[in-house]
Formats: C-alpha cells, sequence, structure tokens
C-alpha cells in the first residue's frame, strides 16, 4: 500500500538522518525524502577471500583438534593486530558424541563505548559429512559453512580499524555451533523427537553458552548480525524467519540497504524458512535483536548442495558474494554510527 511505503520512508529517512555538518553529499532540495548518506570504506572481497583461505589451510577446526587450536590463536592475534580488545571464553562443548574443548572469541572494537553493534560469525567447521555420499565419517573443510562467516568478521575489523568509527563493535566469533545431530530433526530416528526442543540443544553450543555467560555482565547492543554461509557461489539470502519475527526493524534496514545497492538478486525479499543458528540463541539469551543473513539458494528456500559435505571446501567460494554482504553491513555499521545518541 503507498500509504505504508511512504510512512517506512519517512521512517527510515530519520533512521539514517545525519546532522547537516557530517554529510559529504551535496543537499538536495528537490527530494526532501532522500536519504543521507555517509561515507563508507569499499569492503575487499579479496582480503575476505584471504581469510577463508587461511582458515581452510587449517583444516577442518573441529574443537579438540590441533587445527581447531592453531586457527584459534590465529583468530585472537588477527584481531587484536586490528587493535581490538580480545576475550578467549574456553567452555565445555557437551556435544552428543562426547564433550569436547571448545572456545568463544570475543574481539572488542572500541570496548569503552555504551553504544555497541555485535557481529558474529560461528568459527568450527562440521565434524562429518553427514550430507555427502562419501567419507560422510569425515570432518569437512567448512569454507563457507564458518569460514565466509568469520573472514566477513575480519574484513570488517580490519576496515573500523582503518577507517575509524564511532560506534562500538564486538565481533564474535562461536564455537561448537556446528556440532549436531541432524537426525534428531528427523522423526524416524529420534526418540528425541518426544521433547522436540531437544533439537535445539545439540546445535550451536558456543552462543548458548555466551548468552548464560555473557563476557560482561548486562552486555547489550543495538542489534547484531550474524553472518552464517555468505561466501558460496550462486548464494542467495531470504529473509530468515526467526530475525523477521524477533528482529523486523533491523531486517529491513539491512534488506534496504541491499536494494540501495542494488544487490536484490543477493538479498532477496521472501521469507526463508526458521533456522536454528546462533543468533536465536543469542535473542533467547539476551534483548539484542539478532539478524540471521544465512545462504539459503534453493526454491523453497534451503541451503546449498555443499551444505555439510565435503563439497564446502575453497572451490565453492566466490569473493564477490562477500564483498557485497560485507558492503552490506558496512553501510549499516557506519550509518548506525553517524545517528547522534
Ligand atoms: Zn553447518
Amino acid at each position: 500500500m503507498a500509504y505504508g511505503l511512504i510512512l517506512v520512508m519517512l521512517l527510515s529517512a530519520v533512521f539514517w538522518a545525519l546532522p547537516k555538518c557530517k554529510s559529504d553529499q551535496p543537499e538536495n532540495n528537490t527530494n526532501a525524502l532522500k536519504i543521507p548518506t555517509v561515507p563508507v570504506p569499499n569492503f575487499s572481497g579479496d582480503s575476505a577471500f584471504a581469510y577463508v583461505k587461511k582458515q581452510v589451510d587449517f583444516g577442518p577446526r573441529v574443537p579438540g583438534t590441533a587445527a581447531h587450536k592453531a586457527c584459534a590463536a590465529w583468530l585472537v592475534e588477527s584481531f587484536k593486530g586490528f587493535g581490538m580488545t580480545v576475550i578467549e571464553q574456553p567452555f565445555k562443548a557437551n556435544t552428543y558424541f562426547g564433550t569436547l574443548d571448545a572456545v568463544n572469541i570475543i574481539a572488542q572494537y572500541k570496548p569503552e563505548l555504551s553504544n555497541r553493534i555485535l557481529l558474529c560469525a560461528h568459527w568450527d567447521s562440521r565434524h562429518i559429512a553427514d550430507k555427502d555420499t562419501k567419507n560422510k565419517d569425515k570432518a569437512i573443510l567448512g569454507a563457507d559453512d564458518g569460514g565466509s562467516g568469520v573472514a566477513v568478521l575480519l574484513e570488517l575489523a580490519r576496515m573500523v580499524n582503518e577507517t575509524p568509527v564511532n560506534i562500538g563493535i564486538d565481533f564474535i566469533c562461536f564455537d561448537a555451533e556446528d556440532l549436531g545431530d541432524d537426525r534428531l530433526a528427523n522423526p524416524n530416528q529420534s526418540v528425541m523427537l518426544q521433547n522436540p526442543q531437544n533439537t535445539d540443544k545439540t546445535w550451536c553450543l558456543g552462543s548458548q553458552y555466551w548468552s548464560q555467560n555473557l563476557h560482561k555482565p548486562g552486555y547489550t547492543a543495538k542489534f547484531g548480525i550474524l553472518f552464517d554461509m555468505v561466501g558460496a557461489i550462486g548464494a542467495r539470502f531470504p529473509r530468515e524467519g526467526f530475525s523477521v519475527d524477533k528482529a523486523t526493524e533491523i531486517v529491513n534496514k539491512i534488506w534496504g540497504v541491499a536494494a540501495e545497492l542494488k544487490y536484490n538478486d543477493l538479498f532477496v525479499n521472501i521469507r526463508g524458512g526458521n533456522i536454528t543458528d546462533d543468533h536465536l540463541f543469542v535473542m533467547r539469551g539476551t534483548q539484542i535483536p539478532t539478524v540471521d543473513i544465512i545462504g539459503m539458494p534453493k526454491e523453497p528456500p534451503t541451503f546449498g548442495d555443499h551444505h555439510h559435505t565435503h563439497f564446502d571446501n575453497l572451490s565453492i567460494i566466490d569473493s564477490e558474494v562477500m564483498r557485497k554482504v560485507g558492503q552490506v553491513a558496512a553501510t549499516v555499521i557506519y550509518r548506525t554510527a553517524a545517528v547522534p545518541q
């Protein structure tokens, strides 16, 4: 409806409104509703690609393995190198196949500021390839599922270090997201389905732990964005269901910015399914509305063919997809920071 559309435009204009002294755009008196913009650095897809490769080169990052430990050390050093204050939050991941040593990595940009944004991804990779036809019991490289989201976080951290922004950001790499048991979702194979809530409990162990053990008491942020499978060739991001229901305003902002940047083919305006992902536990444990940008390239919206298979390797990664996702996120961050508090 036209009225609704105008109202949305007005609200958007108010949200993004800037003090005139900060705007680098010439005033446009012919269109009072034109949304002011702020300078936003270019997000490098090539740099993000290099960060995916680096992670994949460690091998599968399954908690308890040497590759996992080495990657954790590299992540901590990388974020510190970008000027972040890093907290390592170790915990025991009680998986359906045993207890593993895991660690959430929390990199804080401008920790002294109370006005904050939460950006997150999972950094572990799946311990099995249960959707493959071969080597199903072997861990996957998780270039997209794990690697791409972390790569976007690292590149955004590099960006804000190079081009400072007036807002605090917490980059959280959640561990043990992908150690769940898909069979629990299949009523023919699971006894636990007598209580469907149990399906949740085997996934997202790092965000579950963090949400019950916040790195700072009373921690909060204006909103959160989760990046999961944001780097594959042919990716597409429908509006994930829990995000639409629980973080409507920020979903509209993100997909609105994407449309403005002409990335509508990537950020499509359809509702995807409800995905049990880290954002759900962030929202259960805090009041932070958190959006999941998650690749669902198929119709109806479902994960790509590489999901939880050995095809999730570097050859599935498209740096241009990550560049667009990163540019949308950067635009949202720099604009949010420019709104007076
Ligand atoms: Zn996964």
